[in-house]
């Protein structure tokens, strides 16, 4: 099976521990995630983090040639459709091919993204582990989606909706995505990955970072409402047309409401009362428009 040269970079304490695995870059528009990682690197190397447990494996970027030419993928989404693929159609192709056994092995999974159409850092859980909604609840920002994967249940094409951390659960590994924020070459995203990266160093006890200097950010002093949203339903654009009126995430949704013309004058409206969750500007064709959240938390019975 055909796969890339990924550099990846792997510490090991003598003690025992679990495996944790951080990744930046899967998608190439996202810089300051493969900033934010690539300064975790610094910081082992030079021994400003010593590990003290486990296993930590590091991917800064995963998507080089993306990453240079500034696009978020070369010929398709790195992050959608994660599997093995044995006939090689697309730049992608051997790239997941090389990143599938990283994600079989981690037994925990950071993996950092920007997004666009949004200025608030979130975090993206599954919706069936209590460790992952702990671990998704203390890595720093405080508006939490959820059911990502689950979104995708009525599409043609339900692999759709499989990525790195959906990709990873099935193999157990607790699993998050962070949205760092929504400028993917800003400075703040890359400091928002970092204070994650350190938040989870710390909650898992793979090393000490309270002492370790990074921005601050005021991620509990307002707290967004709502706090939890399930993602609920994907909406994939099947050809080409426009959006009726700019969203940003987490904007209301009124049931009725039209949201996405195409050209042809078939009209998306909203299906129910809801917010728009990560809403693209121009999505290409078989990209998602956006999800219609509803509020619901995860797990409510295993508080
Ligand atoms: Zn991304």
């Amino acid at each position: 099976m055909q796969t890339v040269d990924i550099p990846s970079f792997e510490y090991t304490s003598k003690n025992d521990g679990p495996r944790l695995l951080i990744t930046g870059g899967v998608h190439g528009n996202e810089h300051g995630c493969v900033h934010a990682v690539e300064k975790l690197k610094t910081y082992l190397d030079d021994g400003t983090i010593a590990l003290k447990q486990g296993t930590l494996s590091v991917i800064p970027l995963i998507n080089k040639r993306a990453y240079e030419e500034k696009q978020r993928f070369i010929d398709r989404d790195l992050n959608r459709n994660m599997h093995y693929y044995d006939d090689i159609k697309h730049h992608e192709d051997p790239i997941s091919n090389t990143i599938c056994p990283h994600l079989e092995k981690a037994d925990i999974l950071l993996d950092l993204h920007a997004y666009e159409g949004g200025d608030i850092p979130f975090v993206s859980l599954g919706p069936d582990k209590v460790e992952e909604k702990e671990f998704g609840t203390m890595v720093g920002p405080t508006e939490i989606c959820w059911g990502f994967q689950q979104s995708f249940a009525d599409q043609a094409n339900a692999s759709h909706g499989i990525g790195m951390t959906e990709y990873a659960r099935q193999f157990d590994a607790i699993a998050i995505t962070v949205e760092c924020g929504y400028k993917f070459d800003d400075i703040a995203t890359r400091d928002v990955g970092f204070d994650v990266i350190l938040n989870t160093l710390q909650y898992f006890g793979y090393a000490d970072t309270l002492d370790i200097e990074r921005t601050k950010y005021p991620y509990n002093d307002n707290p967004p409402t709502p706090k939890w949203i399930k993602y609920n339903r994907a909406y994939l654009k099947q050809k080409d047309g426009t959006p009726v009126r700019v969203l940003k995430h987490l904007d209301k949704i009124t049931e009725g409401e039209e949201l996405y013309k195409y050209d042809d004058g078939e009209i998306i409206t909203a299906p129910y009362d809801g917010f728009a969750v990560m809403p693209r500007k121009e999505p290409k064709v078989g990209e998602t428009i956006l999800y219609a959240g509803l509020v619901d938390e995860p797990l409510k019975d295993a508080n």
